[in-house]
């Protein structure tokens, strides 16, 4: 059977939808803590509810922030292809770009809708590839900017704290970049003598492609980022990571688990793009471990979202056996 890990958000805020979602495949529940706009305290105390209700546990996973480029601008800006943008001005980012980025660097914003490149230094001038609009807090992924930083900000320093302060059972860190991110987590959490919180490395970087090996040697579980992946890469090689980092961590024998996108038009509608019933189709031949991100904390009927990916892993495992599936199309 499939095992989620649903995003917490208003649309499951309530230990009703807790067990309602158990019943259709929750286990765990994720606080990314790049949305947070309840009150974790008493999320943990809905989820100690629902265990009494259906007399199991729900596991809980805490989602870092991590070190994310944002986009700082007043107010929002529509642009067309060749449109102009002073860096410094009209908008700026919240890290130091001045003696980094240089000509012919490009940003690529809000998951790579926009691309803008450098075309000058002095003023410091942008030059939009797409149409598009851009606004205050937009993602940015620059590979030499993202070189740059560093993995723990303190901002997670704080969510790190929470996490193993309440036992969590999974700290899920965003932006690793190295095997020696992982180790400095572990040094945290060693100031928690009773901590047994395990350690989910987020692939989403390109330095983490790098230190794959390393970093799957020393995690307790892995999740394919696929959001943030499908921006540090070109999208079309998405499928062909997947499969790379899957592998890997299938051989290793540790949890591996899937995330971002995979019913994301059922947040608004009854029913599912065909593209998508294929990508989740497919990812469930590799993991029975899925996280749902907006197709739980924010979607108009998360349990039919459940619903529709439970029914796609049943056509799955009933096309394990033939004959029940011809019966079933041809009878
Ligand atoms: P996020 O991580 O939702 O925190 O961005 C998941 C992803 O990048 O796929
Ligand atoms: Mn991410």
């Amino acid at each position: 059977m499939p095992e989620y890990i649903c995003t917490m958000g208003p649309s499951i805020l309530n230990t009703e939808k807790i067990v309602e979602l158990y019943q259709l495949g929750l286990r765990t529940i994720r606080f990314n803590m790049s949305h947070i706009d309840y009150d974790i305290a008493e999320v943990l105390q809905m989820i100690r509810d629902a265990e009494r209700i259906v007399g199991n546990k729900i596991s809980t996973m805490l989602d870092t922030c991590g070190s994310e480029i944002r986009v700082q601008m007043d107010r929002p800006r529509t642009l067309l292809i060749g449109d102009t943008l002073t860096l410094g001005e009209e908008l700026t980012l919240n890290v130091p770009y001045h003696n980094i980025l240089e000509l012919g660097d490009v940003l690529k914003i809000d998951d790579g809708k926009i691309i803008v490149k450098v075309i000058s230094k002095n003023p410091f001038l942008l030059s939009s590839l797409t149409n598009g609009k851009i606004k205050n807090g937009s993602g940015v992924f620059s590979e030499k900017l993202s070189r740059t930083l560093t993995f723990i900000p303190e901002k997670d320093t704080k969510s790190f704290h929470l996490a193993f302060h309440n036992d969590m059972d999974w700290v899920a860190c965003s932006f690793v970049k190295s095997a020696e991110d992982i180790k400095n987590v572990k040094a945290l959490r060693s100031q928690y003598p009773n901590c047994k919180t395990k350690i989910m490395a987020k692939i989403e970087t390109r330095e983490a492609m790098e230190d794959l090996d390393n970093i799957i040697a020393i995690s307790d579980g892995i999740m394919i980022a696929r959001g943030d992946l499908g921006v540090a890469f070109p999208i079309y090689m998405i499928t062909t990571l997947q499969n790379y980092i899957a592998g890997k961590v299938i051989a290793a024998g540790i949890p591996l688990t899937i995330g971002t996108g995979f019913l994301r038009s059922m947040k608004r509608n009854p029913i599912p793009e065909k593209a998508e019933v294929s990508d989740l189709y497919y990812a469930f031949t590799l993991t029975n471990s899925i996280m749902f991100s907006g197709e739980t904390a924010v979607a108009d009927e998360p349990a039919n979202i459940l619903k529709t990916a439970n029914s796609i892993f049943k056509t799955l495992e009933d096309s394990k056996q033939k004959d029940k599936i011809y019966e079933k199309i041809f009878l």
